[in-house]
């Protein structure tokens, strides 16, 4: 058996999803409240993959208001793998999310597995697709990241998310 230990951090604009992805992934577990998060939060979480690979994952949920940009810089030091979630129904939070890439790539300085998460898949059917899926897809491929579409609501690709960003830094180490 395999293990590793990596430090993720979910990332993005406020109201996106992020608590409520960690919260689906770490406890299986979903609420429509919203309850911000202030500063940062921390959750592990180990995932046996595959028989031969145990990996703990230290989850760093950040919080999203604009006043907390100035302790962000902290917060991605020793990083291995990022999530960064924008909001499928609200089209802003696309290119704040675009912001939050860039801002980090600054202060990392080097390349690190990302995954863009797409969430709250589980509104398209209901209010129709608000960010062109193919836009979302070439953007991520531009910036050497994954794409993938998640609910936290339903559950839908969150454990798988988590996973193959996991794979990624795996691969990269
Ligand atoms: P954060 O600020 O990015 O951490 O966002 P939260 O996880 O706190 O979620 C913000 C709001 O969106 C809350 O009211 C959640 O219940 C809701 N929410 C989060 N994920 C989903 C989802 O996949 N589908 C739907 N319909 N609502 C969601
Ligand atoms: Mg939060």
């Amino acid at each position: 058996m395999e293990e590793y230990s990596f430090k993720i951090i979910v990332i993005g604009p406020a109201g996106v999803g992020k608590s409520s992805l960690i919260r689906r992934f770490v406890e299986d577990k979903f609420s429509l409240q919203y309850k911000f998060t202030i500063g940062v939060d921390f959750i592990t979480k180990t995932v046996e993959y595959d028989q031969e690979k145990k990996v703990r994952l230290l989850i760093w949920d950040i919080g999203g208001q604009d006043r907390f940009k100035s302790l962000r810089r902290n917060f991605y030091d020793g990083t291995n793998g990022a999530l960064l979630v924008f909001d499928l129904s609200r089209v802003q939070t696309f290119s704040k999310m675009k912001e939050w890439l860039s801002d980090m790539k600054q202060s990392i300085g080097k390349d690190i597995p990302v995954v863009i998460i797409g969430n709250k898949s589980d509104l398209i059917s209901e209010i129709g697709e608000v960010i062109n899926r193919n836009e979302s897809l070439q953007y991520a491929k531009n910036e050497n990241c994954l794409y993938i579409e998640t609910s936290a609501k339903e559950g839908d690709n969150v454990e798988d998310t988590f996973i193959e960003l996991a794979k990624n830094v795996i691969k990269k180490t």
